[in-house]
């Protein structure tokens, strides 16, 4: 497993400004609804997917219902990945994103799980899927802000329910599109919020008193599943996502929402 190099610096925006004035120690990021020291961040979430690892792929089926499968398909079918392709799934965990994504590219292709967690991508290893038997799915552990590849080698560049986990979400994404070819695509699988509003009302009832407790009933752990709804509503809407994008230099930004926006597809492309 290849590792990161963290000696590469980038230009602080928007999620992890630091006001003017303030001087290192006390510039803070968000971690759930809270505000921490930004230099901890890494480390607490590090952590939380510890804590989470082995149970992460049941917990994900259980609290989604299954749903989250029809998610992930979806959109990997909207990037349109051709035989032969080379993808990074960043922040690809147990890499449900990948397996789908290596059907599509199929052998002379390329997938790439792409994280900072060791014990998630273990946790996935062990899934009795052929193309890790096979070695077609390649893992890098290293850090989605400091991506570990070359410029401009990727067709495709995905990520599904991580990017809010950074730090520096622009950063994230600003390495996606550094490592995309011309022309690439991006895709982003996130959880928002619901449109309507009676769902909206019955969907943060389940979200901040089932999942806990479901949460402690089968991973031991209330917290870990009090920082998922915290961290979905502190994410930006599909609209403030799209504008991110196209400011780092994205072009034919789109965005569908899934089960009346409880998730959102972005897909964009590397101008
Ligand atoms: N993509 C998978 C999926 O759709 O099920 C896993 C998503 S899981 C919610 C978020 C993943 O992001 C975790 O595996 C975590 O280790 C990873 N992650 C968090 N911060 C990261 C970072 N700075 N760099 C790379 N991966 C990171």
């Amino acid at each position: 497993m290849v590792m990161f190099d963290k000696n590469r610096r980038h230009n602080r925006g928007k999620f992890g400004d630091r006001p003017k004035g303030l001087s290192e120690p006390q510039r803070t990021v968000p971690f759930g609804v809270q505000r921490i020291p930004e230099a901890e961040k890494e480390g607490r979430t590090l952590r939380h997917f510890n804590t989470v690892a082995n149970k992460y792929d049941f917990m994900n089926t259980l609290l989604s219902f299954g749903i989250h499968y029809l998610w992930k398909r979806t959109a990997v079918e909207m990037m349109d990945l051709k035989i032969g392709d080379k993808v990074i799934d960043v922040c690809g965990g147990t890499g449900d994103l990948a397996v789908l994504a290596d059907r599509c590219v199929d052998v002379s292709g390329k997938v790439i799980i792409y994280d900072i967690n060791r014990q998630m991508m273990q946790a996935g290893r062990t899934k009795r899927i052929r193309p890790y038997k096979n070695k077609r799915i390649e893992f890098v552990q290293g850090n989605a802000e400091l991506i570990s590849f070359p410029n401009e080698i990727f067709d495709a560049a995905m990520v599904g329910f991580g990017i809010r986990n950074l730090t520096h979400m622009d950063a994230g994404f600003t390495e996606m599109h550094r490592i995309l070819k011309t022309g690439g695509k991006m895709m982003c699988l996130e959880f928002s919020k619901p449109t309507a509003p009676v769902f909206r009302r019955l969907y943060d009832f389940y979200s901040f008193y089932v999942m806990p407790l479901l949460g402690e009933l089968f991973v031991g752990s209330r917290e870990a599943y009090t920082l998922l709804p915290e961290s979905i509503r502190m994410f930006p809407m599909p609209e403030e996502l799209t504008a991110l994008l196209k400011k780092i230099g994205f072009r034919k930004v789109t965005h569908r929402n899934l089960t009346n926006g409880i998730a959102v597809v972005h897909v964009a492309e590397k101008a």
